[in-house]
Formats: structure tokens, sequence, C-alpha cells
């Protein structure tokens, strides 16, 4: 039997002062937390080379790890080993008279398949058995396709998903080391990691929708190509958060790339494209507009005419010129970089501050400077509205949603000695 050490279980009591030594004085990366809530524990995986520390924090006094921290204070609590087969691996020990707490695999995180062995067989070590349904370092990329609602002065901010897409993680990165990036996004055979595409509802004096999505225009060649996964879209978690299609009087374009304008539009019973939003503006930067409607050879492949040209035909496009107030506490401001007129929305009502941030911070592993998406057209550009925009994040405490992120909908952007992390928002 082969097994392979996949992490250590670590009960936590404080979670700060063991930040304070993990992440600060031993300067490892924490990923985003993983809520088990049928455990009551939330997981900090810490990556430790091939194999990972998981910090283990209690989320209520009926935990598992509350109780064994209560008794015996905080340490080891676990290791789990990775194998090819659970239930071979059973049999394997039972033959052998080893004492097991599971006698059947019973399901874990991510798909997988776990069995704990009793402490009494492996010599007072609680031991973890663990098959992978899919390819091990995938399977602890945790995708969140939730609703989830922040409330921002008099607005409602609602995180909302049409799925998850897979982008080549060299693309994704730019110059950034594969060495240093998989870490933080595990990339699947084909080099791929996984993208969510969340965008952001927001409720005010109207009802505004930011970004949409891939939408469900494209073929199959192009869904295998990117790994499209939508069997829970905008549709689902737009209904889920009590919204029609018809709810929506703004839609407000970061960009035109297709993977955020894709659900602007929509295919009709009679094979005609029409705007997906029925009672919506839609409200594009006149720049942006115009580069998405010339497309080049370097951007064309990004551009796709049937999510937008549609909108103009209808007479239901608004081009802005310059950075202005959408709605009452919605701002846009152009970044550049990802795309000439890339712009971010900022977001502020009762003195709080939120932005949705596109393309310019991807996902919260895009944090530092110099993570920049070989995507960009204008990556030095980026990497000055990046700084700019992290400096004003850290003073203002502002709420950043991160659109592509499969795994954080949502956090606080810090800078400690220098060193930029997100801390994610509960
Ligand atoms: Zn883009
Ligand atoms: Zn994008």
């Amino acid at each position: 039997m082969k097994a392979t050490l996949d992490h250590i279980g670590i009960a936590v009591k404080d979670l700060a002062a063991a930040l304070a030594f993990y992440r600060d004085a031993l300067g490892l990366e924490i990923e985003a937390p993983e809520e088990v809530a049928s455990q009551h524990v939330r997981a900090h995986f810490v990556p430790v080379g091939e194999s990972k520390l998981e910090l283990l924090e209690a989320t209520s006094p009926e935990s598992a790890i509350a109780k064994y921290v209560d008794k015996r204070g905080p340490g080891l609590h676990h290791i789990t080993l990775r194998v090819d087969d659970v239930r071979g691996a059973i049999a394997h020990l039972k033959a052998r008279g080893a004492r097991l707490i599971d006698d059947s695999p019973r399901e874990g995180a991510e798909g997988s398949l776990i069995a704990f062995v009793h402490p009494a067989a492996t010599h007072g070590v609680l031991v973890e058995l663990k098959q992978s349904t899919v390819d091990s370092r995938q399977s602890t990329v945790s995708r969140r396709s939730e609703v989830t609602r922040y409330g921002l002065g008099d607005l409602e901010l609602i995180s909302v998903c049409d799925g998850f897409i897979r982008f080549d993680g060299g693309a994704m990165f730019g110059v950034v080391p594969k060495a240093l990036w998989e870490k933080q996004a595990p990339a699947d055979a084909r080099n791929r990691i996984t993208l969510a595409m969340r965008p952001l509802v927001i409720r005010g004096a109207r009802t505004m929708i930011v970004d949409a999505g891939l939408g469900d225009k494209e073929n199959d060649r192009f869904c295998e190509i990117y790994g499209v996964e939508r069997a829970r879209n905008l549709d689902h978690t737009l209904a889920e958060a009590g919204l029609a299609p018809e709810d929506i009087d703004i839609v407000l374009a970061s960009h035109l790339h297709f993977d955020h304008a894709g659900g602007f539009t929509k295919r009709g019973p009679d094979g005609r494209l029409r705007p997906r939003f029925p009672r919506a503006q839609y409200v594009v930067r006149r720049g942006e507009w115009e580069d998405a409607t010339h497309p080049h050879a370097r951007n064309r492949a990004s551009y796709l005419l049937d999510n937008y040209v549609p909108l103009a035909d209808a007479k239901v496009l608004q081009l802005v010129d310059d950075d202005q107030t959408i709605m009452p506490g919605v701002k846009v401001r152009r970044t550049g970089g990802h795309t000439m007129h890339h712009q971010l929305i900022e977001i502020e009502s009762a003195g709080k501050t939120a932005a949705f941030v596109a393309d310019l911070m991807p996902t919260a592993a895009h944090a530092p400077d110099p993570w920049l998406m070989g995507f960009d057209l204008y990556p030095m550009d980026t990497l000055a509205a990046k700084n700019r925009f992290a400096r004003e994040a850290v003073e203002k405490g502002t709420l950043v949603f991160f659109e592509h992120d499969p795994a954080m909908v949502a956090g606080y952007i810090r800078e400690i000695d220098g060193k930029r992390s997100i801390q994610p928002a509960s």
C-alpha cells in the first residue's frame, strides 16, 4: 500500500496567535479558509512543500476541535495520508488487525473519500486516510458558487456566480514562475487553473449588476477548451438572491471580455440575439466599446461581438466617457492595463467603501504588484493602477470583490512589512 503525507492537522485555540507564528514568524502562505459547517470547523491550509499543515479552528463549542482543545490544549490533531484506493486500504488494514474508526469510507471535502484509523492502532496519533476523486492538487481548491450578501451603508451588495472557467495558468500569472503560482492555484493536466465568474449585484436607488459572466451562447468546443462548468450559473444564483432578469435596471461592464460580458445577451427561441436583462440600460465605457468592436490580432479571441453588438441594435446601450457616478454610491474609475479602458467599480455608502476590481486583481493571489496577468495588454499600467488601488484600499478598509477567485468572494487588503496579503471577509 502506497501512502503519501497529504497534511498535518493542528488544533488551534487562538487563530490570531497561530497566524502570528505560522504566517508572520515562519513566513508561510496561508490559503483562504475552508468552512466545514457540519463539523463546526474552519480549516486554514498552509502549504509546506509537497504537503500542508492544516490549522483547525473551532467555530462552535460543540465542535470536536473545541472539545479536543479543552481537554488537551492546542496541538497535533491528526495526520492525513493520501492513498489511491481508500476501500482497498481499509480492507488491507483490517486484514492485519488494525482498529479503525471508519469501517467504510465517508465523504470528505471536495468529493474526497476519507476514513479514520483509531489511535490505538497508530500508536497514539489520529490518522485519516484520504482518496481524492480528482487530481489530488485540484481537490484542494474549494469552489464557492453560493450567493453572498453584504451590507454597505444604505446599499446591499450581493455576490452571484455564473459558474467556473479554466484559463491557462501561465497566462493568468504572466512572468511569475509556475513553481510559485501553482501553490496558490493548482493547475490541471492541461495547465489550466479554475476561476470563478462572479458578477456583483448592487441594490440601492436602483438595482444594478456589474458584469454577467460567460452566459450560455458558446459551443461545446469552446466549453471544452475553457473547461466551462455552468451547471449552476447566473440564472440559479440570481433566483436564489430573489431576483429575476426583469429586476435589473442597470448592467455595468468592467470591460467586454467574454468571461465578463458573455451574459449580457442571449439567444431567443427565434434564434435571434437579444439583451439578457430586458428592462436594463447597459453602461459601457466608450473607449472599451471602440476597442471591443474593432478587435486586433492580440485581443480578438477575447472580444466576441455577439456578447454586446446586439445591445446597440436594441438601443439599450449607454456609453460613458469619463470616470463618473453611475448611480448613487457607485462610480467607475478607469484602470487601463488589462485593456486600455478597463475600469473598476468604486462603491461607497455611509462612509464605508467597497470595490469590484474585475481583472485588475482577478483573484486574491494577484494581490502582490508583480503578479500580473500575461493577458494584460499594458502590464505596467496594471501595476501602477493596482499599487495605487491597494494603497487606498488599505487606508480606507475597502471591501474588495474578487470576480475570478474560485474560493474567496471578497476580502480586505492588508500590508504588513511591505508584504501584501488578503484577509477574507467573513
Ligand atoms: Zn478580461
Ligand atoms: Zn476576466
